[in-house]
């Protein structure tokens, strides 16, 4: 049976008096846990080309494309030839896992604490690290 609406005022009374149960998020910051997985970044000067995290990315939402290569001289003399990558995220379609991260061999993508992500342009959500 319900009940009437003037017993439940101690209740409401008793409830104004109390902290709020949720969080004030977007009118305070919102406080993340050790380990938040946001935003990937990626850091083109450790990138080895080796595609690991396109990979093991449960979502094809990263593309590692290379974009050039260089002659570089060693101290002893040598020669290398090294590759420069650019990598693309498509966070449109990233579930932010960090699957990819946990895998890069060189530790060139990382998760940020980053979430704000929501953009009305759903263009803006392709990002080029280079
Ligand atoms: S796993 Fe790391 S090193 Fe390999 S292609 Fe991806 S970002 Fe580059
Ligand atoms: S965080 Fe997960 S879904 Fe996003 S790019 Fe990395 S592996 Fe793919």
């Amino acid at each position: 049976m319900a009940k009437k609406p003037l017993r439940l005022l101690p209740e409401a009374l008793r409830q104004l008096r109390k902290k709020p149960a949720t969080v004030k998020y977007p009118y305070e910051k919102a406080s993340l846990y050790p380990g938040f997985r946001g935003r990937i970044v990626f850091d083109a000067t450790k990138c080895i080309g080796c595609k690991m995290c396109m990979r093991v990315c449960p979502a094809k939402a990263i593309e590692i494309i290379q974009i050039g290569e260089e002659i570089k001289t060693l101290e002893d003399g040598k020669q290398i030839i090294s590759k420069k990558f650019e990598c693309i995220m498509n966070l449109d379609r990233c579930i932010y896992c960090a699957q990819c991260a946990e895998s890069c061999p060189k530790k060139a993508l990382i998760a940020t604490q980053d979430f704000e992500l929501a953009q009305i342009n759903r263009k803006k959500l392709k990002i080029t690290y280079k």
